[in-house]
């Protein structure tokens, strides 16, 4: 007997190929038939009679990293769609631990033993025991390494630490970890060169692992960033993945991407083997100290930035460098979530938290935000153009990704993409702005991904694939979640089934945990 079938669906299978109609019979975790007539019955039966049926989705860009310990249920997650993540982008991984004040805190925060983050093989040890609602794979970040070896240092490394660090690749890569990430927008991958990348790039390649950056300029040297991160997979021979694609910061920017898929393409043709992630949104989101304090300033430490900040000439040259970059005087495209000293601000315009401030310059509110939120903060950044994002949907090598983890109890303002991303891109950049077909859209969601991070037994509908399914109704799926209210739920997504458990049903978590913390076939 078998314990789902899923009867009289439209089945887009994940290659990219045409739909066809068929039942889809699932036991032990996988799925076991696809027929078009199964006459056996089973423990639940799914009428998909007007739907859609495909392979689970995959989150090509996450930062689940530590949260599958803390929240494995992963309700963000599998209600939007998605069966398998890969975590530990953008060069911030779990594991190491550096024992830095900031990661302290964090740990702190989820009451665990910093000991478990020692290392990624004792943390895969214990991650991979807790059952999670999806699917959960990670990269090793290099921003996580370099701060356990050298903390946020502004130099290259000596030999010696170039080793440790090393080493620190290598016991990720043996543990199981998918790659290596680089962040060089973030300290303090910022301080690091391409012959210290290609290194570490090197040693996660000799194990088949893939290497992804969030590359080290988003805005006017956009083009030159892609560029550095071509010349570390040539040098290391991995393969890559351009993080969240875009070209950004200023107005002027925008179109450049086209040139970017460009840059991809050649390499490719060169015979590197290189892909792109990207969210569906006109707004990215990250820290606030990050965009709006230079690399050099970030070289402090933080009682000496906040000391700094507190100094006209120190804001004067600050606010003169962002004009510069972002191409205007004013802060109005930038709003705020979560400020924990500061809660009346959360969900604000940066014009309003001015305004609230009694200041007239946007940059001065900043400034004094920062220092009463102890440097902290995070922000959406309207900072995209939509025609951008419809070009790299459209983009063969460009896969889906969330570029969020899973909601933390504190969090009360965040991106939609945390709940949204997946629904959006199927009802609102294929349906409405016929940005991609269908079915290629779904085949960039699923066996494109596994193929990428090698997960041979995900992104099919076919017999003996693991049973992660998504079952949605493609004339109504479409996202909630808006900058206003990032909590609004999906329509339209019937089912979602991990690892042949019911893990969603009209876009509401059921509680089953059919995923786990898994680790690249060793
Ligand atoms: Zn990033």
């Amino acid at each position: 007997m078998y314990y789902i079938i899923i009867r009289n669906g439209k089945i887009l299978d994940g290659t990219g190929g045409p739909s066809f109609y068929a039942d889809i019979a699932v036991k032990d975790g996988k799925i076991a038939k696809v027929s078009k007539i199964i006459r056996e019955s089973a423990e639940r039966e799914i009428d998909a009679r007007g739907l859609t049926v495909t392979p689970g989705f995959i989150d090509s860009h996450s930062h689940n990293d530590s949260w599958v310990l803390l929240q494995p249920l992963q309700k963000e997650k599998i209600e939007q769609g998605i069966t398998t993540s890969i975590g530990g982008q953008c060069g911030g991984s779990p594991a190491p631990y550096s024992g830095s004040r900031e990661k302290a805190e964090q740990v702190g925060e989820f009451g665990l033993e910093c000991d478990i983050y020692k290392d990624m093989s004792t943390f895969l040890s214990i991650a991979r025991t807790v059952p999670q609602g999806a699917n959960s794979m990670v990269l090793v970040g290099h921003n996580s390494i370099r701060d356990a070896v050298m903390g946020n240092a502004f130099r290259a490394p000596t030999e010696e630490e170039l080793e440790k660090m090393k080493a620190f690749v290598r016991d990720a890569m043996e543990a199981g970890a998918l790659g290596l990430s680089f962040g060089l927008g973030y300290n303090p991958g910022c301080y690091s060169e391409v012959p210290e990348m290609s290194a570490l790039a090197k040693v996660a390649a000799e194990y088949g692992g893939v290497v992804t950056a969030h590359i080290r300029n988003e805005g006017d040297n956009v083009a030159a960033a892609v560029k550095e991160f071509l010349q570390v997979l040539r040098e290391s021979g991995a393969r890559g993945v351009v993080s969240h694609l875009k070209s950004s910061d200023r107005e002027e920017n925008w179109g450049k991407v086209h040139n970017l898929m460009r840059l991809i393409d050649e390499a490719n043709a060169e015979g590197l083997d290189v892909y792109a992630d990207v969210y569906p949104y006109n707004a990215y989101n990250t820290s606030l100290l990050p965009i709006f304090g230079t690399i050099e300033f970030r070289a402090n430490s933080h009682d000496v930035m906040l000391e700094e900040l507190k100094k006209p000439e120190v804001r004067a040259a600050l606010r003169k460098r962002n004009v510069e970059r972002y191409g205007r005087e004013d802060l109005d495209w930038v709003q705020l979530n979560t400020i924990a000293n500061a809660p009346q601000y959360e969900g604000k315009r940066m014009s309003e938290v001015a305004a609230m401030m009694g200041k007239e310059d946007h940059y001065d509110a900043l400034f004094d935000l920062l220092i009463l939120n102890d440097l902290k903060g995070m922000a959406c950044y309207f900072g995209i153009s939509d025609d951008d994002v419809c070009a790299i949907m459209g983009y063969e090598r460009a896969m889906i990704g969330t570029d969020s983890g899973v909601g933390r109890p504190t969090l009360r303002k965040y991106h939609p993409r945390l709940r949204g991303s997946f629904p959006r891109v199927l009802g609102r950049y294929v349906r409405e702005k016929g940005a991609c077909t269908l079915p290629e859209m779904i085949r960039k969601m699923t066996s494109m991904p596994a193929a990428v991070y090698s997960l041979d037994t995900k992104g099919l509908i076919k017999v003996n694939m693991d049973a992660d399914i998504c079952i949605f109704d493609e004339n109504k799926i479409i996202d909630g979640a808006t900058f206003v209210d990032c909590t609004l739920k999906n329509e339209g997504l019937n089912y979602v089934i991990v690892g042949g458990k019911i893990a969603a049903v009209d876009g509401e978590a059921t509680g089953e945990k059919g995923g786990r913390v898994i680790t690249r076939e060793l």
